[in-house]
C-alpha cells in the first residue's frame, strides 16, 4: 500500500491564537508530509509489504538495518495522533471516563496537568510527551526522537509534540508557554475517551482496569 498524508481534522487557522496557521502549514504540510513520503520510499526500497503504519512500526522496531524506515513511520504515526490530541476549544478539566481514570491514578486533574507539563519541560532534545495506558494503568511518559509507545506495547491516549518545529515559530525557545497553551486550551479529552473505548472493546479481560476506573462489570 501507499500511505497518504491524512488531512488535518480542522482548518489551518483553527488553533489560533495558541498555534498559528504558519506553524500548522509547515508542521502538517512540510514535516508530516515528508515523513509519509519517506516512509513510502523506504518501504518500497526494502520491498516491505504492509497494511498499516502500525505494521511497519512493529516490523522494524529495534532493527538497525531499518532504523530510518522505523523513524519515518513512527513520526508519521505520532503526528497522526497529535493532530487529534488537540482541538479548538479544548484543554482544561477532562470529562467522561478519562476524568475518572485521572482521578484514580493521579489523585486529581491538577496533579496530572503538572506532571504533563513537567514531562514536556523535562524532555532533553526532540521527542514526545504521552498519556498512555500501560497495561491497565494510566501513565505519563516521554519518548525521544521518533520513538512511539506503539513500539513498547502501550496504548497512546493523547500526545504533545515536543520537537522544536512544533512551537518555535510561535514561541521561539519558550517551551513552557507552548506546554501551557496545549494543556490549558487545546487538549482533546474526547479523543482520549474514544481511545479508551476502543481499548475497552479490544480488552474484555480487564477486571483491574474496571476497578481502577470505577466501572461495574455485568454479572
Ligand atoms: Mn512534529
Amino acid at each position: 500500500m501507499t500511505l497518504a498524508l491524512p488531512e488535518l481534522p480542522y482548518a489551518y487557522n483553527a488553533l489560533q491564537p495558541y498555534i498559528s496557521q504558519a506553524t500548522l502549514l509547515f508542521h502538517h504540510g512540510k514535516h508530516h508530509r515528508a515523513y509519509v513520503q519517506r516512509t513510502n520510499e523506504l518501504a518500497a526500497e526494502a520491498h516491505l509489504t504492509y497494511q498499516s503504519l502500525e505494521a511497519i512500526i512493529t516490523k522494524t522496531a529495534g532493527q538497525f538495518a531499518h532504523q530510518e524506515l522505523f523513524n519515518n513511520a513512527a513520526q508519521a504515526c505520532n503526528h497522526g495522533i497529535y493532530w487529534h490530541s488537540i482541538r479548538p476549544g479544548g484543554g482544561g478539566e477532562p470529562h467522561g471516563k478519562i476524568a475518572a481514570l485521572i482521578k484514580a491514578c493521579f489523585g486529581d486533574y491538577q496533579t496530572a496537568a503538572k506532571q504533563l507539563k513537567d514531562a514536556v519541560m523535562g524532555q532533553f532534545g526532540s521527542g514526545w510527551t504521552w498519556l498512555v495506558l500501560d497495561g491497565d494503568r494510566l501513565e505519563i511518559t516521554n519518548t525521544s526522537n521518533a520513538d512511539t509507545p506503539r513500539a513498547h506495547g502501550q496504548t497512546p491516549l493523547l500526545v504533545i509534540d515536543v520537537w522544536e518545529h512544533a512551537y518555535y515559530l510561535d514561541y521561539q525557545n519558550d517551551r513552557a508557554v507552548y506546554a501551557d497553551a496545549i494543556i490549558n486550551h487545546l487538549l482533546n479529552w474526547e479523543f482520549a475517551n474514544q481511545n479508551l473505548s476502543r481499548w475497552e472493546a479490544e480488552n474484555k479481560d480487564r477486571t483491574r482496569y474496571d476497578a481502577i476506573a470505577g466501572i461495574k462489570q455485568p454479572i
